[in-house]
């Protein structure tokens, strides 16, 4: 194998043992050595607080608009969120998995029920998206924030955004949240897709007008046929899933939401009465941004793992060497192939990776038979219905209480199992239709 990035691979191993077993694609959890005390990680990096209620507040101002567009967000008054619901059989389903007992409690947060494009990305994507049309209004008079935002549903408005148009790469449900959220503003809309993509995204997304371009490459391509497309093009904004701070915030927002749920459900966390958050990771903008938006609220009192394919391990590798961006999975001789097209990602964001430096915990690894395994037992013991990547984060509670690093980790940080709220993020799967799911379903069973 050819040097990486000046090193061989024994020397990179050598530093990281862990490597062994991330080149062979075995399953592995890593802790990471960096984590450190919130208040101090979050002093420095340049995003705060500050900007997830101006996000939040943003979002509220779209409201009235969102309600009348997409009137499956009215019973929350145009507000997209997502159920957070127990799921006690779930738990004993991964007790039966991973072959230990699993004395905390289990949640899952319904990404995967998100009103619009059910995924994840309907928290960052739309957000963008949203935040894009307002900077042009205000930008041409047409709007004060102050405004009733329903508004923008009015012929007017969607030919001033006529003028415009939005490029995006990517494996699948971001080009869905930006393009459904673009069309229904009136942009023009064009979603670079990568070869993982499911044919039912991308024929939903023409069926709304958006040009669909494929590729027969992986998302790293399509995100920089996306960025080229808009250079050179004033009148188009490119939405840049390795980079845009602006989609990171759009997701953090959900920390403030979870926290008004477990305030309604009177759920406590605090520091002996830990939240373990564990969330499936990509480029790592989606899983980044909540974890930024929940270190930020519950600080030192929430624990936040990222979760990646086995054979996709980009997160991973980028932030246990440092090399964040500069280093991709096929460096390494890992072919980025994976059913978890959601998570089909072989080089990660620089940004992501570097903000998020000392405030994740960990990353673990899972292979994609066992996604499917997962995949089945959520269905069969909960009637919950995901799609394969956003079943990533499910082996966390095992490996938490179950595995040597787990418990370590525990005892360092002073915290007893049976005091833990484990949270899965199941971050897609609403939308999928009724076939591809039976398919997945019966994949679970082999
Ligand atoms: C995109 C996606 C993720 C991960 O988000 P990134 O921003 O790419 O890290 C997780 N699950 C699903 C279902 C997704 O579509």
């Amino acid at each position: 194998m050819d040097k990486i990035l000046g090193e061989t691979l024994a020397c990179w191993t050598e530093k990281h043992p862990l490597l062994n077993d991330i080149v062979k694609t075995k399953e592995v959890f890593w802790i990471n050595p960096l984590y450190g005390k919130c208040r101090k990680a979050l002093d420095e990096i340049s995003l705060s607080m500050m900007d997830i209620e101006d996000a939040s507040q943003r979002l509220i101002r779209f409201a009235p608009y969102l309600e009348k567009v997409f009137p499956e967000t009215s019973p929350f008054g145009g507000i997209i969120e997502s159920p957070l619901r127990e799921i006690p059989l779930m738990k004993s389903s991964l007790e039966d998995f991973c072959d230990s007992r699993l004395e905390g409690s289990l949640m899952a947060k319904c990404d995967s029920h998100l009103p619009i494009s059910g995924s994840i990305k309907a928290r960052g994507g739309i957000y963008e998206v949203l935040k894009h049309a307002e900077d042009l209004a205000f930008e041409n008079g047409l709007l004060k924030p102050y405004d009733d935002y329903s508004i923008l549903a009015n012929d007017e408005f969607r030919e001033f955004y006529s003028k415009y148009s939005i490029a995006v790469g990517s494996t699948g449900n971001l080009g869905l949240s930006i393009g459904i959220m673009s069309a229904k503003l009136g942009f023009r809309v064009f979603v670079h897709m990568s070869a993982d993509a499911k044919e039912w995204k991308k024929s939903l997304l023409r069926s709304k007008g958006v040009t669909v371009v494929e590729y027969d490459s992986d998302y790293s391509l399509a995100v920089k046929e996306g960025r080229r497309q808009s250079e050179g093009d004033p009148l188009m904004h490119f939405v840049d899933d390795e980079n845009s701070e602006t989609l990171f915030l759009g997701y953090s927002v959900a920390a403030l939401r979870l926290a008004k749920q477990f305030q309604e459900l009177e759920v406590t966390v605090d520091e002996k009465h830990p939240l373990f958050v564990y969330l499936p990771c990509g480029v790592g903008g989606g899983p980044g941004g909540v974890a930024f938006g929940l270190k930020a609220v519950f600080g030192d009192s929430v624990h936040c793992f990222f979760a990646e394919p086995t054979h996709s391990p980009c997160m991973l590798i980028g932030m246990m060497t440092g090399l964040h961006e500069k280093v991709s999975v096929q460096d390494f001789a890992i072919d980025n192939l994976t059913e978890a097209d959601g998570l089909a990602v072989g080089r990660p964001s620089g940004f992501v990776g570097k903000t998020m430096k000392k405030l994740i915990s960990g990353i673990f690894t899972s292979t994609d038979k066992n996604l499917y395994r997962l995949l089945g037992m959520l269905a069969d013991s909960e009637d919950l219905w995901l799609e394969p990547s956003a079943l990533a984060g499910f082996p966390g509670p095992c490996l938490i209480e179950g595995s040597e690093k787990g418990k370590e980790y525990l005892k360092r940080h002073g915290l007893e199992a049976e005091n833990i709220l484990h949270l899965a993020w199941a971050t897609g799967g609403s939308m999928v239709p009724e076939e591809t799911m039976k398919g997945y379903y019966e994949k679970s069973k082999i």
